[in-house]
């Protein structure tokens, strides 16, 4: 099982983002429709990305991903801008227009969790706009850290803005509050 034509990782990638323009979009899922090679690859990142394509679709603010998505970003060659916080901080932030995207990485005591949730709010002039919740997001209980990844072509185009971003362990009682962190970007 090979491909001629394998389609690259960063397009691959910018499908799952839905970073794609329209006519590209047609012409990768033309061609993964047809390559076993390339729907394999496909379903790579996915798996990493942890199947919430949904809620970028959606409108949220950031998606959640692993770490071995972000090495897969870097190792491809993308340019990639961390921001590292713990519980209760903030960071002043930014995304330039050669960054292919921004990462925030966020430490948190994940021992025991068993159902993560994250509640992102941005308030932009001031005006808060309606939160956003991510359900059951992807993390690696061991690692004690929760990776944010917005859509950098939705960033680059946002104002100067504060993000909140709250995460929460879920259980039968309700919420449990593992942490808070606040992403303070200025546009360029
Ligand atoms: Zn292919």
């Amino acid at each position: 099982m090979s491909c001629p034509s394998p389609i690259a990782f960063e397009t691959l990638l910018a499908w799952w983002l839905v970073e794609l323009p329209q006519a590209d979009q047609e012409v990768l899922e033309e061609h993964v429709f047809a390559c076993e090679h390339c729907t394999r690859r496909l379903e790579e990142v996915a798996a990493l990305a942890g199947g919430v394509r949904n809620a970028v679709r959606a409108g949220a603010v950031g998606m959640v991903v692993s770490a071995p998505f972000v090495e897969g970003m870097k190792q491809a060659g993308l340019r990639v801008r961390e921001y590292h916080l713990t519980p209760g901080s903030s960071v002043n932030c930014t995304i330039y227009a050669d960054d292919d995207a921004t990462v925030g990485r966020m430490r948190a005591p994940l021992r025991g969790v068993r159902r993560l949730d994250v509640l992102e709010q941005v308030v932009v002039g001031g005006v808060p706009r309606p939160e956003v919740r991510l359900e059951d997001v992807p993390f690696d209980p061991a690692a004690d850290e929760v990776l944010l990844l917005p859509s950098a072509a939705a960033l680059k185009k946002m104002p100067s803005n504060t993000l909140r971003v709250r995460l929460v362990s879920v259980e039968a009682a309700g919420d449990t509050p593992i942490g808070e962190y606040v992403f303070a970007h200025t546009a360029q």
